[in-house]
């Protein structure tokens, strides 16, 4: 009683009656440790036992409860065992209730004339309808039995914690439920605004619904009380990335103003001018070099667009101000496609660039080391640059390409290598630090490079602390590329036209898929799909590459292909970010059924890059699912990577389209980005008001929603 009401939610849940150890245990591994958990642990669906309907009234595929006496009972084996029970109604018709398992015990309490009310799906039998393993339960003789009130919440439970448990704890810490004033988060106007219903009233509404209820948009998450819960989510979700992004922004970064003369030389020797979009978002990009506080900004492009030298002008322009850049890459191809061709463009203008790889070791992985912690100016790597043994000497700028094969809190490592220690503090450790010891704490300027083009709604969340800029325009004499889907079994069909092709001097890619993410099982698939290439097209150079093969191998074979010695790359998915050969005009998928549609475009990115007419061929086994089916038709309609990425999210949910390593750092209970994505731009305006104007409100919000999970917001 003496709790202040806000602090009831944080009560234990172990300090409900009747939670025991083995209870306590089991509504830990839920996630459920306070009372607010339980208020907040939702159900996954619902029953109906509110009424009671007449056999007669049944319909297949309903889920329903009747009532009706026992007439007939078998218990027998017919090829398994069997427990058939009929029981007839008011209305005079028969329901036939069978068990396949079933104990003496259970067939003791039921005999010819014993009353059952008896919940379940309905089906079509020989005779009559029927149900399988009903739930039932006996009635007395005679007496009136009342049912439910309400529709039955049917909660996400674990082992050691039935239903009935379960439910029961939450009903008793719902009766502890404090009153609106004491919980609500968003203050009355803003809710009114957003025609959003109390809290505590969404609460009780969605763990009891009143018989009443439009069950049907309570399963779809659609019914105002769920709607106003999925804001309230988002909004903690969104307004923890503000501030893990205003938390970034308090610290300093180094100003990197250069006089630009580097610059100005390095687009001199560029055999293109760069477009409108790419000279508007350096622009963005320099104008936050300049400043003290950190840059936090992604790029967004779409394939092709030219993001590399986007990244190449913010890497030199921290060079001309005696800063280090490094730029990280998810895969080694990648990145050392980058450092070929940094180290290209950037050579001619005395600046150095260090190339770090995992693989790399022993001598030529020190002299690495000691280049960066010496202050070369642009380091390119994979992961390996955020290992410990890691240590730049300023630097000044994390350039973080593809970003959506990271997560946050990798971003965070690299923006770590930054932080000036103390002399001698770090060394040891491997922490952080500089050889200048300078105390003062400084962090990289941030820059995130992604060519999956993230929907502008998920944006809003999962990138809440970044600032977009969008690279909305593709280099020009790109052509269109014509894409098609073929049954397998035309692959044949698919060699001619290879023949054909690299006949008239264009280049093609063959890329293998397999079910499993798998280096072996892919190299294996593309081994295979190799030799009968070469059997195939005896008279052409075919290369091959996967992820098996050695650095230096897999180099060689991706440089005669760029070279045009070879016509035609076996590969795997490897190939599927960055790689660029302009002359490759032709791109055959295998098994494209396999693959999402962020990496089937990621994939046919590879093709259309030079002035050829290119096409891309989706190779599919037969028979199509219809999803499958949906989303080779999408590729073949469209090249639009934001259409593109808009119908993943449709067809699979943000998790996925974020990259596993992500789904983690939104989790989310009540939400579905896909479902409510509608609500962000209002929730983006709550937050601002929140944030402006009741800064207490926002951290209760996050810590509401959140909790330990905004473990982020300390990095
Ligand atoms: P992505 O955005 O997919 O990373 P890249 O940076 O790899 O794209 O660029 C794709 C290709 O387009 C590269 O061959 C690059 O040299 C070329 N390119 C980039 N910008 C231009 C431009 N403005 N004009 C012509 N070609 C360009
Ligand atoms: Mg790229």
């Amino acid at each position: 009683m003496s709790t202040p009401p806000q602090e009831v939610g944080a009560r234990l849940a172990t300090t409900l009656p009747g939670v025991g150890p083995a209870v306590a245990a089991a509504l830990q591994r839920l996630g459920l440790v306070t009372l607010q958990d339980l208020w907040f642990h939702l159900p996954l669906r619902y029953e109906d036992k509110t009424r009671i309907t007449a056999i007669r009234d049944l319909r297949v595929g309903d889920t329903a409860q009747v009532e009706g006496r026992i007439e007939a009972f078998e218990k027998g084996f017919r090829f398994r065992a069997q427990l058939r029970i009929a029981i007839v109604d008011d209305s005079a018709q028969t329901l036939l209730l069978r068990f396949f398992h079933f104990n003496n015990a259970q067939v003791n309490q039921l005999a010819i004339g014993t009353r059952l009310r008896c919940y379940g799906e309905v089906r079509r039998g020989a005779q009559c309808l029927e149900m399988v393993h009903p739930q039932y339960q006996r009635l007395a003789a005679d007496t009136e039995q009342a049912v439910e009130e309400r529709l039955t919440p049917i909660y996400p439970t674990t082992e050691g914690l039935g239903q009935k448990r379960l439910a029961g704890l939450i009903e008793r810490a719902l009766a502890l439920l404090p009153s609106d004033a004491a919980l609500e988060l968003i203050p009355q106007p803003l809710r009114e605004a957003q025609h959003l219903t109390s809290l505590r009233a969404a609460l009780l509404y969605v763990h009891r619904p009143p018989p009443d209820a439009d069950m049907s948009q309570l399963m779809l998450g659609a019914h105002p009380t769920q709607r106003r819960l999925a804001f309230e989510e988002l909004l903690a979700q969104h307004l923890s990335l503000k501030r893990l992004r205003a938390r970034l922004r308090a610290h300093h970064a180094p100003v990197l103003r250069g006089d630009g003369k580097l610059r100005k030389r390095f687009l001199q020797a560029l055999s293109f001018a760069p477009t409108r979009a790419q000279q508007r978002v350096a622009a963005e990009v320099a104008r936050d070099l300049g400043a003290s506080a950190p840059m936090l900004r992604l790029v967004q492009g779409d394939v092709g667009s030219g993001k590399t030298i986007v990244a190449a002008l913010a890497a030199v322009a921290a060079a001309e101000a005696g800063y280090q850049a490094a730029l990280m890459a998810p895969t080694e191809i990648l990145a050392e496609q980058h450092f070929i061709n940094f180290h290209k463009w950037l050579s001619p203008l005395g600046v150095e660039v260090v190339w770090l790889a995992g693989k790399l070791k022993g001598r030529v992985r020190a002299q690495a080391l000691a280049r960066i912690a010496d202050g070369a100016a642009v380091a390119i790597g994979t992961h390996a640059l955020m290992q410990e043994a890691v240590i730049f000497d300023r630097l000044g700028l994390a350039i973080i390409d593809e970003q959506h094969r990271f997560g946050v809190h990798q971003r965070l490592a690299l923006r770590d290598k930054g932080r000036a220690a103390p002399r001698n503090s770090g060394a040891e450790a491997g922490g952080p630090n500089n050889k200048h010891g300078q105390a003062e704490v400084q962090v990289p300027h941030q820059l995130v490079l992604t060519a999956t083009p993230i929907p502008r709604t998920l944006a809003m969340t999962a990138y809440a602390d970044l600032d977009v800029s969008i690279i909305d325009q593709l280099p020009p004499g790109r052509t269109p590329v014509t894409t098609v889907a073929l049954s397998s079994s035309r692959r044949g069909e698919v060699i001619e036209r290879i023949r054909a092709a690299c006949a008239e001097g264009r280049q093609a890619y063959w890329v293998c898929t397999t079910i499993e993410e798998s280096e072996i099982l892919l190299a294996q698939a593309a081994e295979v799909a190799f030799a009968e290439l070469c059997a195939a097209l005896p008279d052409m150079r075919i290369g091959l590459v996967h992820g098996r093969l050695k650095p230096a191998e897999k180099q060689a074979v991706m440089d005669a292909f760029k070279r045009g010695e070879l016509a035609l790359l076996v590969a795997t998915t490897v190939i599927e970010v960055g790689v660029d050969v302009p002359n490759a005009s032709l791109m055959v998928i295998e098994n494209a059924e396999r693959l999402g549609l962020a990496q089937l475009h990621q994939l046919r990115g590879r093709v259309g890059r030079g002035s050829a007419k290119s096409s891309c061929v989706l190779l599919y086994q037969p028979p199509l699912s219809a999803m499958a089916r949906q989303r080779l038709d999408v590729l073949r309609e469209t090249s639009d990577g934001f259409r593109i990425a808009e119908k993943d999210l449709e067809l699979r949910g943000p998790g996925e389209v974020l990259g596993t390593r992500q789904t983690g750092e939104i989790s989310l209970r009540v939400a579905d980005l896909a479902r409510d994505a509608h609500l962000l731009p209002a929730i983006q305006r709550v937050g601002e008001v929140l944030l402006r104007d009741h800064a207490d409100l926002v951290e209760r919000l996050i810590a509401r929603w959140i909790g330990q999970a905004a473990r982020f917001a300390d990095a």
